[in-house]
């Protein structure tokens, strides 16, 4: 199972690698919250350990931005011992669990695994709308009932869409979504992605919003 760990302090940090490695977790570790945010946001995590106290970006922030991407993640906080508000903010921002600091790894270990199978169990994976369909841990798409070939970044352009059916998406919004890792943000691209996606999955899968951006409308 692959972990994602944001902390900032070095001890910690080295001491639930060591600890989740030695049972089997392969751990990748960001030291700061922009990197953390980024890597949530880009990779697939079976689930994230999450400090609070963080260098450039909060972890409740982290945690935020995840939550109203539409992410899923399954989340544990690391909270301060005594720290009850810090509870309180981390399960308000979208947190699954929390451990207490100082922690014990057996105790991070069953927490993990327990939100881990959680999420597996309650996640519906397969969004559908209308006559398509996208898994969303495998990344297929189908149109009735057929596989279609997406590249990553019109997957990613649909799975935004599908999640928020009925709502106009500006076009700053979307290039925004595409592009966070990249230098190049030009918007007219986000029209190629557009008719590409209605190319493969139909004329009317997204309509143009003049002036406002773009909808996945609900009727299909
Ligand atoms: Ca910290």
């Amino acid at each position: 199972m692959r972990i994602l760990l944001v902390e900032d302090d070095q001890d910690i940090a080295e001491r639930l690698r060591t600890g989740l490695e030695a049972l089997g977790f392969a751990v990748e570790h960001a030291t700061d919250g922009a990197d953390g945010y980024l890597m949530g946001k880009e990779e697939n995590y079976d689930a994230a350990i999450l400090d609070l106290g963080l260098p450039k970006m909060q972890g409740l922030d982290v945690l935020r931005r995840w939550r109203a991407e539409g992410s899923n993640l399954p989340v544990l906080v690391l909270t301060a011992r005594g720290m009850w508000s810090e509870k309180v903010e981390g399960l308000n921002a979208g947190a699954d669990d929390y451990i207490t600091k100082p922690f014990h790894i057996p105790e991070v270990d069953a927490r993990l695994k327990a939100l881990i199978r959680r999420n597996s169990g309650l996640a519906a994976p397969v969004v559908t709308h209308g006559n398509v369909s996208l898994d969303t841990a495998s990344g297929r798409v189908t149109l009735n009932g057929e596989p279609i070939d997406v590249t990553a970044r019109e997957l990613r352009m649909l799975n935004y869409f599908m999640h928020r059916i009925g709502r106009i998406i500006s076009q700053a919004e979307l290039t925004e979504h595409l592009y966070a890792l990249d230098d190049s943000r030009e918007s007219n691209t986000i029209e190629v992605y557009v008719s590409r996606l209605r190319r493969k999955l139909g004329a009317d899968i997204i309509t143009t919003v003049r002036g406002l951006g773009y909808r996945m409308d609900e009727r299909r």
